[in-house]
Order: structure tokens, then C-alpha cells, then sequence
């Protein structure tokens, strides 16, 4: 089998990679939604790829891995690697989770840091309605996630949070950071117990916060949120699109209290876990498929953090449906210390018409059946999401 094209579409906002066969087998893989300006960079490789056998994944993939970068870099290396797999699955006549070893699980936790409702404000009460009415979704998510302090509005919208001047950028990352206020760890303390008060022991919370939080500010806050028993504190130091990873400062963090901390999804290949996972400097890793080099890659970590003793939860919020379906797949193979993926929806919601091969519901009590067609175990419907395709793309299918 030979690649014989690779096209890259924008649908709704997610730029989506063809592999294209000449065999009339299609792999596809998607970018997280808020992603468009990738697409030159998904086409950059396009000549590289051409004439390689594409069911050979490793062999593609080693000639253009090395090009990648951190978030947001390494998605366009990310999502072809994806498709690779979706063909060689097809290929094969194998659902993708077979061709990685196979899956230890039937069924997947997902946690929801997905469907979320518009927040009303950055007071204890305000938190404590918004996981009464994520605990009420139909979907019975078990675990889950809140942004909060530097990883949301908190930051400016509580008075003297903390020492030093919110940005006024629409990006996030390592703009905001500086030492809190008594005060500052004090209102994320409450808005801590007033949803742990709503959640009870029945539905895990984690907290996504920062980076931001300077190291005695981030102990301090690790410490007095033990007794609230929280799934993991995330990227308190670095994190989203901050492109490194500041390990040895992590690990000064996580040796000081029992509250599990977590880092992870802006990184790039499994060479930049290493001092992560050696030293110990988290009990949590969280890559994302779609950002860390792929599936295989995300697995190979995986594995690796588990000879540590290192907990993983995959990140994945804007993966859209075809990274869900990714997701669900790696996630069936993943060892014991897999905790739960991040859930990701179809945005716009026309995503659920052009997509065929999900559950109906998708998610149950929390979880997700293991997807077993052959590929990555969904598809989208040529005819139906061409309406969607701008003019530039209106050739994605042919
Ligand atoms: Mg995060």
C-alpha cells in the first residue's frame, strides 16, 4: 500500500488530515478546535509522506517526528501519525487498540472537562452551582475538572489575588504568574470545599490551575487542600502552551504534600517526559494524544510512567470527535496506572451528523465502550460533511 496524497481541511474549526491510499483506504485525524492555523503546517508534510507505505507507521513517522514542536507544534506531526494508524487499522481489518498490543479494558473513564456551563462567577457559591449541574449531566462523569486561580478569570476577576498585573492578552500560558496573596490561596481553598461539599466522596474533582503559582505559593496551596482528597492540582508551575517543563521545580512541589500533582499536555515526545518521569516530579502525567507525537507515543510514555509509579490522565478537551474516537482507543490499551481521559465533544454540534460509529449515548455512567471497527473505530460521512468544507477545501473528499 502506498500514500498517495494528504489533504488538510478545515471542518468547523478543526483542521482534519486525509491520508490518502492507493488502495481507496482513508485515514483521518483531527486537531484540537481551536487549531485552524495549522492546516499549512499539516500540509508542509505532505511531500514527505508521499510514496511511503503508510500500515509501516513507525517507519513514516521517523521521517518527520524530529519536525514537531511543543503545543501547539507537534499537532500537525501528531494527528498524521493518527491517521497512519486509522489506515493501517483498516488495512488490517483490526481495530487500532489490537495493532497496539491489544486493550486490557472493555469500557474507558472519561473525565469531564468538556461540557461545561457558562460560569456565573469566580465566588465559592458560583462553584459550588457549576458542579451541581456538571454532577447532573446525563453522562454520570465520575471525575471532574475545574479551572481555577491562574487557570481561569479568578485571577482578575478576585481583588488582590494576587501580586502582580493580570495581562490583558486573549492567550494564556506563562504570561500571568507571580506570587499570591494570603487572600488569593484562601478564596481557592473555599471555592475548593464549597464544591467538595456539592461532589461528597461519590464524584472525583480535579482542579486545572495555572501556570502561574510560584513554588512556596503552590506548597502552601498542595498542603491545604489535603484534606479535600482532589484527583490532582494541573500545571500549577508550567503547562498549556508554556514550551518546557521546568521538572526539577515540579518535583520540589510534589515531594512536599500528599495532593497528587499533574503536568503534561503541552509536551512533545516522550524524550521531554524523561526528567519528568525519572525524577519523580509529578504523580500525574497527562499528554495529549493529539500534541505529544500520536497514539504510540502517548502509549510508550504511558507504559513508561507506570515503571515509576506515575499516574497518567490523558488531556484531550477540544479533540473533537475523531480525537475522541483516538483516545478511546489508546486509552483501552494504557496500563493500570490509567486514571481517565479527558472527554472531548463534537463542536459545532453538526460534528455528530458527519461522524458515523460512536455509541449512542456516547458516554454511560461515566464511561465509554471500547470502539471495535476496524480503524480508529469511526468515520466521517463524505457526504454529509462536504456542505461543511469551504471552497479552499472543497476537493478534501475527492
Ligand atoms: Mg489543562
Amino acid at each position: 500500500m502506498k500514500i498517495i496524497d494528504l489533504k488538510c481541511a478545515i471542518i468547523g474549526k478543526s483542521p482534519v488530515v486525509r491520508i490518502v491510499t492507493d488502495e481507496g483506504i482513508s485515514g483521518y485525524g483531527q486537531a484540537e478546535t481551536w487549531k485552524p492555523f495549522l492546516k499549512p503546517h499539516v500540509l508542509a508534510f505532505r511531500d514527505a509522506l508521499i510514496g511511503e507505505d503508510p500500515t509501516d507507521v513507525e517507519r513514516v513517522m521517523l521521517k518527520i517526528r524530529q519536525r514537531g514542536g511543543f503545543k501547539p507544534w507537534g499537532a500537525a506531526i501528531s494527528i498524521i501519525e493518527i491517521a497512519l494508524w486509522d489506515v493501517a487499522g483498516k488495512a488490517a481489518g483490526l481495530p487500532v487498540h489490537k495493532l497496539l498490543g491489544g486493550k486490557v479494558r472493555d469500557k474507558v473513564r472519561v473525565y469531564n472537562g468538556s461540557l461545561r456551563f457558562p460560569f456565573t462567577g469566580y465566588e465559592p457559591e458560583d462553584y459550588a452551582e457549576d458542579v451541581r449541574k456538571m454532577a447532573a449531566l446525563p453522562e454520570g462523569f465520575t471525575i471532574i475538572k475545574q479551572p481555577i486561580g491562574f487557570h481561569s478569570a479568578m485571577k482578575r476577576e478576585v481583588p488582590n489575588f494576587y501580586y502582580g498585573e493580570p495581562n490583558k492578552s486573549p492567550f494564556h500560558g506563562a504570561l500571568d504568574r507571580g506570587k499570591a496573596t494570603e487572600k488569593g490561596i484562601a478564596h481557592v481553598v473555599a471555592c475548593v470545599a464549597a464544591m467538595k461539599e456539592v461532589l461528597g466522596d461519590e464524584i472525583g474533582l480535579a482542579l486545572d490551575c495555572g501556570p502561574g503559582w510560584m513554588v512556596p505559593d503552590a506548597i502552601r496551596l498542595a498542603k491545604e487542600l489535603e484534606p479535600f482528597n482532589l484527583m490532582w492540582l494541573e500545571d500549577l508551575i508550567t503547562g498549556d502552551y508554556v514550551p518546557w517543563v521546568n521538572a526539577d521545580v515540579f518535583r520540589e512541589v510534589t515531594r512536599m504534600s500528599t495532593t497528587p500533582i499533574h503536568t503534561g499536555e503541552q509536551i512533545y515526545l516522550r524524550q521531554n517526559f524523561k526528567q519528568l518521569i525519572e525524577s519523580h516530579a509529578v504523580h500525574v502525567i497527562g499528554p495529549d494524544p493529539a500534541d505529544v507525537g500520536g497514539i504510540a507515543e502517548l502509549k510508550w510514555i504511558a507504559e513508561y510512567a507506570d515503571l515509576h509509579g506515575i499516574l497518567i490522565a490523558p488531556h484531550g478537551t477540544a479533540n473533537g470527535l475523531l480525537g475522541l474516537a483516538a483516545l478511546i482507543q489508546v486509552s483501552a490499551t494504557l496500563p493500570s496506572n490509567y486514571i481517565a481521559f479527558e472527554y472531548t465533544t463534537g463542536d459545532p454540534d453538526w460534528w455528530y451528523d458527519i461522524v458515523e460509529g460512536l455509541p449512542n449515548p456516547i458516554v454511560k455512567d461515566g464511561m465509554i465502550d471500547v470502539l471495535t471497527r476496524p480503524g480508529m473505530g469511526v468515520d466521517l460521512i463524505p457526504e454529509k460533511a462536504k456542505r461543511y468544507l469551504s471552497v479552499e477545501d472543497a476537493d478534501f473528499f475527492d
